[in-house]
């Protein structure tokens, strides 16, 4: 089979190699791939940073959001079955580390994923442990199934801490991700949403998705705007996507004093900061990495089956597999939001 994979440790080397899917050993199955999203974490491998140099091998299948049906189990498989719909949850958990014996998978110390640690999903076929596999309804569609694994990152961020419901929430960076998260906010009952987002077309999106106000952070005082919004009070859920230590600190001045505000995004320098302002504010900071083992996936596809968010603006960019050298260049270019892979 044709895989679009890392195949040198240099910046680039991405490229189509062939190889035959691996027979499920008995606590894995084979999955076929029906499609397959292309993330920012491909784009880090893409670009090649030092922590994934050391981590992921040559060649290596990239990808791990996938929507896919079970075609084959390995004996000790029972979760799963033949013909299954399936998603694939991105976090291999060891299930006996202490995290993930105290109800934080998501944070397994042991974890692997595939596309980074072991062959991924930009192919026709993954072979993976049948403990990622979420199970979608019959006919959930593939191109959704594929998003999933994002998706809950949003969802896991609108759940915590205090919640979203009769909230203001403010999203900082409107990535594919961010986005979706405007959309999730507004379904569970914030009362107003507020996108942040320096990218014409990313704003426009958000505003499709459900955003009240959308801020380009180039050319508008986000505070300002934001104290306009809110009444002056600044938003109750600060949700912070865009890793950057001007949004860090946006992040913190647009919050209301006590409000809560959620990092997803990880930022991989050192930040400065004054906690004169902290003090003055008293935050509460939620780091939110993944999805809950499996209790954000239950939230996010019923938030799905019944309707509460569309996620159809983010399939602009439905392409061939054979076409995924475009895709990364899509995304280079700024022109797509989620480009999504069909093997
Ligand atoms: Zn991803
Ligand atoms: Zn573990």
């Amino acid at each position: 089979m044709l895989g679009l994979a890392k195949v040198a440790a240099t910046v680039g080397g991405v490229d189509f190699i062939h190889k035959e899917p691996r027979p499920p050993r008995p606590d894995e199955a084979l999955v076929e791939v029906r499609a397959a999203g292309l993330c920012g974490s491909d784009i880090s491998i893409w670009k090649w940073p030092p922590h994934l140099a050391k981590r992921v091998p040559i060649p290596c299948i990239l990808g791990h959001e996938a929507g896919g049906r079970v075609v084959e189990i390995g004996s000790r498989v029972s979760r799963v079955k033949v013909g299954d719909n399936v998603s694939l949850e991105s976090h291999v958990y060891c299930g006996t580390c202490y995290q993930c014996l105290t109800d934080r998978a998501h944070l397994c110390v042991v974890k692997t994923a595939p596309g980074v640690d072991f062959d991924g999903v930009f192919a026709r076929y993954v072979t993976v442990p049948a403990s990622i596999l979420w199970v979608n309804d019959a006919d959930f569609p593939a191109e959704l199934g594929a998003l999933m694994e994002p998706f809950g990152i949003g969802v896991h961020a609108s759940l915590e801490g205090s919640g979203v419901s009769g909230l203001t929430v403010a999203v900082s960076g409107c990535g594919p991700i961010g986005m979706m998260n405007v959309a999730t906010a507004r379904a569970l009952g914030a009362v107003k949403v507020i996108a942040i987002e320096p990218l014409a077309i990313r704003r426009k999106a958000a505003l499709e998705m459900g955003a009240d106000l959308a801020i380009d952070p180039t050319g508008e005082d986000v505070r300002a705007k934001v104290r306009d919004a809110t009444r002056g009070r600044g938003a109750d859920v600060v949700i912070e996507y865009s890793g950057s230590v001007e949004g860090f600190r946006t992040c913190i001045d647009i919050l209301t004093p006590g409000g809560d505000l959620r990092l997803c995004a990880t930022p991989v320098y050192p930040i400065e900061y004054d906690f004169t302002i902290w003090k003055a504010k008293r935050p509460t900071i939620i780091n939110i990495h993944g999805r809950r083992i499996w209790s954000t996936w239950v939230r996010a596809a019923d938030l799905l089956r019944e309707r509460r968010v569309d996620l159809s603006p983010l399939l602009s960019h439905v392409m061939p597999l054979s076409e995924g050298m475009r895709a990364f260049e899509a995304v280079f270019a700024g022109e797509a939001l989620k480009p999504i892979l069909i093997p």
